[in-house]
């Protein structure tokens, strides 16, 4: 029996259109691609491209997936911000289904005030801020869904931590899921320098396998459809969201193997999200520390 492999790959560049992603792709060995439908930090969406989409979507034989713009908070209590992710949002999952996306990744966002704002909670799960920013979140999210009836799963990726924000941990990730009903058409994808950086310590592989099962567990049988596969710049704990190439982060290249010996993650792809100059090594990384699983 042949164990199911987590393809490898790494969050690739639209630049010059998105035709050009699959050569570059193709370039590092990637096994799994993640790219931008429009540009991740501007609410505005780029013009429809149907006939682009289609040809991507046939030209591709790599799990395609989607990243939603960083802007997108569904916890904000602003109605502009609110309105705009809805609208961003519902452009990302019509792009995705176009392109043959199996997901689309969004941020779970938080419980703050604009730029410039105050923090309205510590981020606490069960605190008042949260629980208002979470029933928001549902009340918008689960209609927008029935308006794309074909939409890729949508994939909720835990933060860093602080700043108010709804799902980090694990065990805000499952509170994060309970108040979303635990809908089939939402998933979850992990970024292993987020799930350093709020607190579970990834730096030994016994330490990495053991956050794995946690959010696995707290995401529920198969929900879990993608991971981010990042170093981190900071500490366990630090709540910051500064990735590193794979080895060169306080996580260190021997634990990432718990990514290939933890049955509850086995087969999810996997995507660097680093340096792009380093994407080629960093896939090479991965799937050395892949054969190596595969041969115990
Ligand atoms: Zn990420």
């Amino acid at each position: 029996m042949t164990r199911r492999r987590s393809p490898v790959g790494a969050h690739t560049s639209v630049a010059g259109g998105l035709a050009q992603a699959l050569p570059r792709a193709e370039a590092i060995g990637s096994e799994a691609i993640q790219v931008f439908v429009s540009s991740p930090r501007a609410w505005a969406p780029p013009p429809d491209d149907p006939d682009g989409d289609a040809a991507f979507a046939d030209s591709c034989r790599l799990p395609v997936f989607v990243h939603a713009p960083y802007l997108i908070n569904f916890g904000s209590p602003s109605p502009e911000t609110l309105a705009k992710s809805s609208g961003c949002l519902e452009f990302a999952l019509r792009r995705g289904a176009a392109i043959g996306a199996a997901g689309v990744v969004m941020h779970a966002g938080s419980a703050v005030l604009g730029s410039g704002g105050t923090p309205a909670s510590k981020g606490v799960a069960g605190g008042r801020a949260w629980e208002d920013a979470m029933a928001q979140a549902r009340e918008c999210l689960l209609p927008l869904l029935d308006s794309v009836p074909d939409a890729p799963r949508l994939l909720i990726e835990p933060t860093a931590g602080g700043g108010g924000a709804l799902a980090s941990d694990a065990s805000t990730l499952g509170a994060y899921l309970d108040v979303l009903g635990r809908d089939e058409r939402i998933g979850v994808c992990l970024d292993t320098c987020h799930m350093h950086a709020a607190g579970h310590d990834l730096s030994t592989a016994a330490g990495f396998a053991g956050a794995l099962r946690a959010y696995a567990k707290a995401a529920g049988r198969g929900a879990i459809g993608l991971i981010h596969v990042n170093d981190s710049r900071d500490p366990a704990g630090s709540k910051r969201d500064r990735h590193e190439s794979i080895g060169r982060g306080t996580i260190g290249r021997d634990a990432f193997a718990a990514l290939f010996s933890t049955p509850a993650v086995r087969g999810v792809p996997l995507v660097v999200e680093t340096a792009e100059a380093d994407h080629a090594a960093d896939v090479a990384t991965l799937k050395s520390l892949r054969d190596t699983s595969d041969l115990r």
